[in-house]
């Protein structure tokens, strides 16, 4: 039999109704077997996530106030749904133990994490699936950096003892045995770390949209739904701003060859995204396999004759940003003027001193730095074997209207970067689109 992986986001676990959703996924085939549950999420736009209640708890007993109107509400949630589904379960002696732990000054992680735990016994209980707890079987270094191997290793063992398990996401222990959770959203991380112990055949990932788009829905409407993207691809995407998996979540995996598909909980019937380390696949018949973008970003313009016969100028340049801790992202360059593309929340600060000192390392005929630019990312990998790709990015931007200041192809020809100003970013965005996909 194969094994799949399930994990549920806050949306798919926020209410009963919700919850007989989850069930009805998770019983229709028997591979379904290990299922990696967030705490309740927002059952409207107006609510409040379990998650940010408990964070609420805890600043409320730094600053020594009552806790005992929130914790009643966090209460309420859960009473709520194991009422709503009629089960035979009661967490009020997990709650008492919880209250007492925050009185006695629990750690931040540990009460944040209270929300997964007490949201994975209901869903096991509801199911029928042993719980098996995260603190149990997802580690930690005293550093603070996740222990991939010992959790693989102990993790793999638990699993092999229970056929059929719920586990929370969001956190593990310490060497000392205090809990430490993920950064938020971490349960797609905890999922992926399941996925690689269970040696699952495929890792889902149940949210509330139906898979990647190919573009902001703000910006384009109804955008493409990306049907199947690599890992780099992926990559590329969230590095630009698109989310819907937290950043971390596809290296368990993906060291060990397991496909992800994102699903949408409240459309189970659609394909969703499925994010692969390769494929055949073409990635559509649009060539491109999506765009994303940031605004954001500032340039610092250099201007020097012969500066291509200067040895050592883009060297001494990045030196002066490394000593003043900016990363860089694209250095475009050409004869005699380099650029360099940074984040302007990096730079602002620092823009004065940073001039003086690429002054005074390479003596430049012009320098300025120029905030106000965004950056859009055009992601395909069946861009290296289509002629005209380029071509087509600037009929699309030139369509718009929109004047592009900086271009930027990765050797991989895995993307073509392009910088607009940040006014033209909507535009360009929806000229791009509207060219390839239209
Ligand atoms: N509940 C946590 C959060 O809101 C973790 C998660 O849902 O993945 O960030």
């Amino acid at each position: 039999m194969s094994v799949k992986v399930l994990k549920f986001g806050g949306s798919s676990l926020a209410d009963a109704e919700h919850f007989r959703k989850v069930a009805a996924i998770v019983k229709s085939e028997p591979d379904r077997r290990y299922v990696v549950a967030s705490a309740p999420g927002k059952r409207n736009s107006d609510d409040e996530k379990v998650t940010d209640m408990l964070y609420k708890c805890y600043e409320l007993t730094r600053e020594d106030q009552d806790i005992d109107n929130i914790f009643f509400c966090i209460k309420r949630r859960y009473d709520k749904i194991i009422n709503d589904l009629g089960l035979d379960l009661s967490l009020d002696k997990e709650f008492q133990r919880i209250k007492m732990a925050i009185l006695h000054h629990a750690g931040r992680d540990y009460i944040a994490s209270r929300g997964e735990y007490l949201n994975a016994i209901v869903l096991a209980n509801y199911l029928g699936f042993d719980f098996v707890d995260a603190e149990k079987g997802i580690f930690f270094c005293d550093d603070g950096t996740f222990d991939a191997e010992k959790t693989n290793s102990v993790l793999s063992k638990i699993l092999e003892k229970h056929e059929y398990a719920v586990i929370p996401g969001f956190y593990g222990s310490m060497p000392n045995g205090t809990i430490k959770t993920f950064t938020r959203g971490g349960s797609d991380f905890t999922g992926s770390v399941v996925a690689r112990a269970a040696r699952a055949d495929l890792y889902e990932n149940w949210t509330d949209v139906s898979g990647f788009l190919m573009a902001d829905p703000r910006l384009v409407k109804n955008p493409k739904v990306i049907e199947t993207i690599t890992y780099k691809e992926l990559r590329e995407l969230a590095y630009m701003g698109a989310t819907v998996l937290h950043e971390d979540a596809i290296f368990p995996v993906r060291a060990a060859g397991i496909p992800i598909n994102i699903k949408n909980t409240n459309r189970p019937a659609d394909k969703g995204t499925m994010i692969v380390k390769e494929t055949d696949i073409p990635a559509s018949k649009d060539v491109i396999t999506g765009i994303a973008g940031k605004k954001g970003f500032s340039t610092i313009i250099l201007e020097k004759d012969m500066m291509n016969g200067e040895l050592g100028f883009g060297r001494r340049v990045l030196d002066v940003l490394m000593n003043n801790r900016i990363l860089f992202e694209h250095i475009p360059s050409s004869i005699d003027t380099l650029s360099v593309v940074v984040s302007t929340d990096d730079i602002k600060d620092k823009k004065l001193i940073v001039a003086e000192e690429i002054k005074k390392a390479v003596h430049p005929d012009y320098i300025s730095i120029d905030d106000g630019i965004a950056l859009i990312a055009v992601v395909g990998r069946d861009m290296v074997s289509s002629i005209g790709t380029a071509y087509r990015i600037f009929k699309g931007v030139a369509e718009a209207g929109v004047n592009i200041r900086m271009i930027d192809q990765g050797s991989s020809e895995l993307n073509i970067i392009i910088g607009v100003e940040e006014k033209d970013y909507e535009a360009a965005i929806q000229g791009i689109y509207n060219e390839f996909v239209r």
